[in-house]
């Protein structure tokens, strides 16, 4: 069992079975997460009693790096699971803090044409440590303070829901991440039942929806999920979400060239989203080798902006980290697995 995959509650319950009282699970939380521990004989603060009885019933292994990329304004991080399998995370430094984007999947099976993750399908989820420890690992290697952390990468996160809500947790409570609340952001392409699950969840946190496409006919052609969950089902979701948390939804939507970018599509989305409280991010699309479609034009981009900003809907035009090296969602593993089948020569 790895400690990292323990929310604090769960932790209180299994120590508590073996006698040791909650003020020292807090101690072992923060040691956990706060300083740069790489054994549990490292802890501050702990007996030396406890120290055995975490050695004997816990792991406190991290992830192993396989490769790291890096730009201008962002750091991709490839990490080697123990199964052998890859996975990336991406930090991107901004001018309020460091952001992490964390994949929660290995591939993904919700199959957009748009995306590189979705061309992998899914392996298998990934286990709450292995979330946690792209966090962690990341913190330690690069001597930073994650600020922010975005459920964004491969996979869907509402497809792993159990164990991303036990991430969530971790990333939350005042002795293990202490992120907060507003710095913590889970994006679904769309998986309406898990939105409600997450509005009802007490770790519920900061909502992004990939819309991609303002009607049924556009969006089920480039995001299968929408033939299942169509718009409007979305729309009675996002509302819910907004009036039961209390915080707009964020609404990502990528522009493909000649696709979704244009004016008429503009106007569709203006007129679905005017009453709700939405902020759309406009993302130029990152060109990945193996897809059919390209960026939308600075102009369309530009287009696109104008209408929704002349309709009063709050919008911004995301910018795209280290789009010189290999950025595009689930590029890097891609390229990883296409160069190294065998990989022999991991540093880490
Ligand atoms: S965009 Fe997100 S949900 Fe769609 S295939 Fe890619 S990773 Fe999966």
């Amino acid at each position: 069992m790895n400690i990292y995959g323990f929310t604090f509650s769960m932790l209180e319950k299994y120590l508590l079975n073996k006698e040791i009282k909650t003020s020292k699970v807090a101690f072992i939380a923060k040691s956990l997460y706060r300083y740069p521990i790489l054994s549990f004989d490292d802890m501050n603060d702990v007996n030396k009693e406890i120290k055995s009885m975490l050695n004997t019933n816990f792991e406190i292994s991290l992830l192993e790096t396989a490769e790291i990329c890096e730009s201008e304004d962002s750091i991709k991080v490839l990490f080697k699971l123990p199964d052998s399998n890859v996975i990336e995370a991406v930090l991107m430094r901004q001018n309020y803090g460091n952001t992490l984007c964390i994949s929660t999947q290995v591939g993904c099976n919700m199959g957009c044409s748009f995306c590189q993750s979705g061309r992998q399908k899914k392996t298998r989820n990934l286990e709450t440590w292995e979330m946690t420890a792209q966090v962690v690992s990341i913190q330690k290697k690069l001597s930073i303070k994650i600020s922010n952390v975005v459920l964004m990468g491969m996979g869907e996160p509402f497809d792993n829901y159990d164990n991303v809500m036990n991430f969530i947790s971790i990333l939350n409570n005042p002795y293990m991440l202490a992120l907060g609340k507003n710095h913590i952001s889970v994006s679904t392409c769309g998986i309406v039942p898990k939105i409600y699950d997450y509005i009802s969840h007490p770790d519920c946190c900061l909502l992004a929806v990939s819309l991609h496409a303002p009607d049924d006919a556009l969006r089920s052609k480039i995001m299968p999920i929408n033939k299942v969950y169509p718009v409007n089902e979305l729309m009675k979701a996002i509302d819910a979400y907004t009036s039961a948390v209390n915080k707009k939804v964020f609404l990502e939507y990528v522009m493909i060239h000649e696709v979704n970018d244009t004016v008429e599509c503009a106007l569709e989305l203006a007129n679905l989203i005017k009453d709700r409280r939405c902020h759309v991010n406009l993302i130029p699309y990152n060109e990945t080798q193996n897809t059919d479609f390209s960026k939308s034009s600075h102009d369309s981009i530009m287009k696109f902006y104008d209408i929704l900003k002349k309709n009063d809907i709050p919008v911004t035009m995301r910018k795209v980290f280290g789009s010189s090296s290999n950025a595009a969602c689930g590029q890097l593993r891609a390229n990883y697995k296409s160069n190294y089948q065998a990989p022999s020569a991991l540093s880490t």
